[in-house]
């Protein structure tokens, strides 16, 4: 039974990690997270990638650009990202710092889409992240052993981490898309300057979602969706008001005929509904107070950010997920969600 009246007034959330693409699927889908974040963390695996200031400042205008063609009440405010690649330099680093990047994100080479050139241990960009620590930037990690069997990629990786917290104690590093109960544990475990990020669709789905009945590959995303013991440990963690838990969408559209092909690519495309989806399975779990500090809360906190003064109002009024937006096919995409997200100037979404 939910508590909850009909309409619903929460701070507006953060999403501490999300790919906006670049050009015209830019525009489009900086509209999936159009009034309902505060602040979006964009991840720098672009072609080319964001890797140094003259990148970040070019794609710092082009998301610019997208966000103009917003209504104000729909505008977010993008931080950016930069990727950690062999071979760079602290200056370098420094650059993208006095540029404006709050965050580094490691990726193991091929781990995952566009990372067939990043780093193959920690060890290959110590000066980089030395440099990170000492100026109090994020480490972002893709936490996944391309070389392990794919269900076990993230609990494989956990000990290069361990070692990299053992180097780095001031380094703040934060695990990215948990999925896996083993590292659920880990960063509960694990130094004050560790945290993780949780996507939605690793708290709403399991592998069976993905490939019990028949095979969905807008559910295929890495690391891969597991089983319902990790999804409740997952749900735990957030029930728990851990800090160390915060709320990153991993939203990765694709375009429709890339996902539905014979090779389809990784991502779910989840910033059009995470939001509304979360409401009502914390509802359903009677965990909404600790849903808002992990959405608005533990992430800006653990940044070092302000925490957010606008506020968003979610209304019951249940509506059908779009089959095809921007041209992609988002997460619950022709399922009925209960919870909308309103404003004063009207419906956000479309
Ligand atoms: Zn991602």
């Amino acid at each position: 039974m939910s508590r909850m009246k009909d309409r619903y007034t929460m701070p507006i959330p953060d999403d501490f990690h999300a790919h906006l693409r670049q050009s015209e699927g830019l525009i489009a889908y900086a509209k999936g997270h159009a009034g309902q974040f505060g602040r979006v963390l964009l991840m720098p695996n672009t072609l080319p990638p964001i890797s140094d200031v003259h990148r970040l400042e070019a794609y710092r205008a082009e998301v610019e650009r997208a966000l103009e063609a917003l209504p104000d009440y729909a505008r977010f405010e993008p931080l950016f990202t930069f990727k950690i690649l062999p071979g760079m330099k602290s200056a370098d680093i420094e650059a993208l710092a006095r540029a404006g990047a709050v965050a580094g994100k490691y990726y193991p080479s091929g781990a995952t889409t566009n990372a067939a050139d990043g780093p193959r241990s920690f060890d290959e960009v110590e000066e980089a992240l030395s440099t990170m620590e000492a100026l109090g930037l994020v480490l972002c990690i893709h936490g996944e052993d391309p070389e392990a069997p794919v269900l076990e990629r993230e609990r494989a990786f956990l000990p290069s981490v361990e070692k990299l917290l053992a180097r780095h104690p001031r380094l703040r590093t934060v695990l990215e898309h948990l999925s896996d109960a083993q590292s659920v544990r880990f960063v509960e475990h694990g130094p004050e300057n560790l945290a993780a990020t949780i996507t939605a669709h690793h708290l709403l789905f399991t592998i069976d979602d993905m490939i019990g009945e028949s095979m969905n590959p807008h559910l295929y995303c890495k690391p891969v969706l597991k089983f319902a013991a990790d999804r409740e440990a997952l749900r735990a963690a957030v029930l728990s008001g851990s800090k160390k838990f915060f709320f990153g969408s991993d939203s990765a559209p694709h375009p429709r005929e890339k996902k539905e092909c014979d090779a389809s690519a990784s991502g779910v495309y989840a910033s059009p509904s995470a939001l509304p989806a979360l409401v009502s399975l914390f509802d359903a779990l009677e965990g909404l107070d600790s849903l808002i500090p992990f959405m608005t809360e533990h992430g800006a906190a653990f940044y070092g950010l302000p925490p957010n003064t606008r506020t968003l109002t979610l209304a019951r009024n249940s509506w059908e997920v779009p089959k095809l937006l921007g041209g992609a096919v988002p997460m619950c995409a022709g399922q009925w969600l209960e919870w909308r997200v309103v404003q004063n100037e009207g419906t956000f979404m479309p």
